[in-house]
């Protein structure tokens, strides 16, 4: 049986631009090859070893994911015995930055600087629930085709793809109800409507979309449409979602509007209580 949510899962944001700031600042130190070797792809430059290179970004052990909702996420009656921690339990987990080829990259598709990662070890099994809160490790993925100039002249672009792979991995590690490892192999079918992944795009298509419109509190349906045809990643992926995937996508990037909306709305009510207060403007 499937396993499905309604929203994104929540994950923290703000920790996660925290680590990205940290790996954009260490991130140069890293990139210092020989002056010839700087305008080749990265796997190519002299003392650039595949399997050693990268780091671990000076943040320590930041908690990347933790529950906010006062609502759990929606799951079917009876398909699993341990969600209630949905909502209480933290989860941390070690991120390492590494390196290699984008293995999706295609002549005429995206070009990407950070093109995705995955959540390694700790893995829960439905006869095992316990392994779900146990931290896991992140590895996130810089494309070792992009030149070292290429990266340090565009550290924004990275961290922006830094950001929006970092909140997918985030949400493999806050998902308790986590599936065992797909056995997609290269099939993006299967992959792109694996419910795990489903998940983890959903919040990260979903950010995409609240980010474009900016102020979410004013959004109106046609601005969310025009944002999710807009949106890098629901382009990469509608083409191999199924039908109920694609639906179950859609009414989870509105449900994650709509909660930015009342995000939104009591933190402006806030502010507006807090200039009126001290009469700062
Ligand atoms: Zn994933």
């Amino acid at each position: 049986m499937k396993i499905l949510a309604t929203r994104p899962i929540p994950v923290d944001k703000d920790a996660i631009r925290k680590v990205v700031s940290a790996i954009v600042r260490e991130l140069p130190s890293h990139l210092r090859f020989r002056p010839d070797d700087m305008d080749n792809p990265l796997w190519m430059a002299r003392g650039f070893q595949k399997d050693r290179w990268g780091f671990y970004p000076n943040v320590p052990d930041v908690l990347i994911s933790r529950p906010w909702l006062d609502e759990p996420i929606s799951l079917p009656e009876g398909s699993w015995p341990d969600t209630a921690d949905v909502r209480g339990v933290g989860v941390s987990a070690m991120l390492r930055l590494s390196a290699k080829s984008d293995p999706r990259a295609t002549p005429d598709g995206p070009r990407y600087y950070v093109f995705g990662g995955h959540v390694k070890g700790n893995v829960g099994t439905p006869t095992n629930p316990k392994r779900y809160v146990e931290p896991d490790n992140v590895e996130v993925f810089i494309n070792s085709s992009r030149t070292p100039n290429e990266l340090l002249g565009n550290l924004d672009k990275v961290g922006r793809e830094l950001y929006s792979v970092l909140i997918h991995e985030a949400t493999h590690v806050r998902d308790l109800v986590r599936t065992k490892p797909a056995q997609y192999g290269v099939d993006p079918k299967a992959y792109y409507n694996e419910p795990s992944e489903v998940r983890a795009f959903m919040q990260q298509v979903a950010d995409e979309v609240i980010e474009a419109i900016g102020a979410p509190e004013l959004a109106t349906g046609v601005m969310v449409t025009k944002a999710i045809q807009h949106s890098k990643t629901w382009n990469r992926i509608e083409p191999h979602l199924n039908a109920s995937n694609r639906r179950l996508l859609l009414r989870g990037i509105g449900t994650a509007v709509m909660d930015a909306r009342i995000v939104n709305r009591v933190a402006s009510a806030w502010l507006h209580d807090a200039r009126r207060l001290t009469g700062v403007r």
